[in-house]
C-alpha cells in the first residue's frame, strides 16, 4: 500500500494512523498488549489522569535510512525515563522490553507512514502511561493504561536550521525545585502554556525558564534543554538542576561533542548573567533536534550569540546527530534499534 501524503508539507500535527498499541495494568500486572485500530479511548470519569494529572508521556522517532530500512533512536532511554516518571507519580513501571517491543510494533504496523529518506521527515511516536478507573480521592489509580500512537512529522525546520530568538520568562516557573520538572508529565506543560503564549505573542520562539529558587540560572528553553559552547570553542556546557527534564538528545550531544569533536563537556550551573562566556548556544530535544539560539532577551538586555547565525560547532554536531539518526553516520554502540 502506498499512502497519499505530501511528505514535504508535513508539520507537527495529529494524524489518525491505522494502528496504535494498547496495554492495561490491573491487579499487579500488565496484560500482553495489542494493536488497536481505534483512535479513541474510553476511560472512567473518575480516572486520576483526568483530575489529578497522574500520567506521563514520552516522545521518540522512527527514521527511514537511505537503504529503505526503518530504525529507532535510543528507545531504551525513553523506556528508562518513562520508568522514572512512573516512579515519581506512583505508577507501575512499563518493563523496558515491553516498551521497545510496543514501539517496534507500532512502527512496523504503520510502516507506510514512515516518511521517505531525504525528506527530513520522521515517524514520531508518542507513548503515554495514565492512571485510569473509578476513583475520586487523591490517591494513586488502581488501574493503568500504556498506549503508543504515531504520526509522520516534518523536520522542525524546513530548509535547514533557523536561528531563533528566545525571551526569559522571569515571572513564570514551569516546575518547582523538588517538584516534577525532571519527569515528563503533563502538568509541567499545563504550567508552561502562559509563558509560551507570552513569548510567542512578543515574537519569540519560546520562553526560557530560570531556576525556581533564585531565578538566576538557566533551566530549560521552552520544552527543550539548553547548551552553550564557550567562546574559545573548547567547552560545551549544559545546565544542571533537579527540575530540568533530562533530554536524551542533550546526553547524545554531550557524548558526540566529547568523543567526536574533542570538546570538554560539563553539566553545571549557568547563570543568566554569564552569557558572554558563550559564542554559540542551542536548544535540543527530539522534536526540535537542535535549534540554534540567536539571542536571549532578559529584561532590557538582549544577548546575541556570535553573529546571531548558526554556530559552526552547533552545525557540525547537528549534522553528526542527524547523520546517526538517519543511518548515514556510524552510531555509538547501542544507539540504533532496527525495526525488522
Ligand atoms: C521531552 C522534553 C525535552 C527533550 O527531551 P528529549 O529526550 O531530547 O526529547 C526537554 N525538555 C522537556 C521539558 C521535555 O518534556
Amino acid at each position: 500500500m502506498t499512502v497519499n501524503i505530501d511528505w514535504d508539507k508535513l508539520g507537527f500535527d495529529y494524524m489518525n494512523l491505522p494502528y496504535r498499541y494498547v496495554s492495561y495494568w490491573k491487579d499487579g500486572q500488565w496484560d500482553d498488549g495489542k494493536l488497536s485500530e481505534d483512535a479513541n479511548i474510553t476511560i472512567n470519569e473518575g480516572s486520576p489522569i483526568l483530575h489529578y494529572g497522574q500520567g506521563a508521556f514520552e516522545g521518540l522517532k522512527a527514521y527511514r535510512t537511505k537503504s529503505g530500512k526503518v530504525q529507532l533512536f535510543r528507545p531504551d532511554r525513553n523506556a528508562a525515563r518513562l520508568q522514572n516518571s512512573a516512579d515519581k507519580l506512583l505508577m507501575p513501571e512499563v518493563p523496558i522490553d515491553k516498551f521497545i517491543d510496543a514501539a517496534k510494533q507500532v512502527t512496523k504496523a504503520n510502516e507506510d507512514y514512515v516518511p521517505p529518506y531525504g525528506t527530513g521527515a520522521t515517524l514520531y511516536l508518542r507513548p503515554i502511561l495514565i492512571g485510569i478507573g473509578p476513583n475520586i480521592g487523591v490517591s494513586p489509580a488502581k488501574e493503568y493504561m500504556f498506549l503508543i500512537f504515531a504520526q509522520p512529522v516534518g523536520p522542525y525546520f524546513k530548509g535547514g536550521m533557523v536561528p531563533t530568538k528566545f525571551i526569559v520568562a522571569d515571572s513564570f516557573d514551569r516546575a518547582a525545585h523538588f517538584g516534577t520538572g525532571g519527569s515528563k508529565v503533563g502538568g509541567n506543560y499545563a504550567a508552561s502554556l502562559q509563558a509560551g503564549k507570552y513569548a510567542h505573542e512578543h515574537g519569540y520562539g519560546d520562553a526560557i525558564y530560570l531556576d525556581p529558587i533564585n531565578h538566576e540560572t538557566i533551566e530549560e528553553v521552552g520544552s527543550a534543554n539548553f547548551f552553550g559552547i564557550t567562546t574559545d570553542k573548547k567547552r560545551l556546557l549544559t545546565p544542571k538542576s533537579p527540575s530540568i527534564l533530562p533530554s536524551i538528545t542533550k546526553y547524545s550531544i554531550l557524548q558526540i561533542a566529547k568523543e567526536r569533536f574533542g570538546l570538554e563537556t560539563e553539566e553545571t550551573k549557568i547563570s543568566i548573567h554569564d552569557l558572554d562566556e558563550f559564542s554559540e548556544a542551542g536548544a535540543c530535544g527530539t522534536a526540535a533536534v537542535i535549534t540554534p539560539i540567536s539571542s536571549i532577551t532578559y529584561g532590557d538586555d538582549v544577548h546575541t550569540f556570535g553573529d546571531g547565525q548558526t554556530g559552526e560547532l552547533t552545525e557540525k554536531i547537528y549534522n553528526e546527530l542527524t547523520g546517526i539518526q538517519f543511518g548515514d553516520v556510524e552510531a555509538p554502540e547501542g544507539w540504533i534499534y532496527p525495526v525488522d
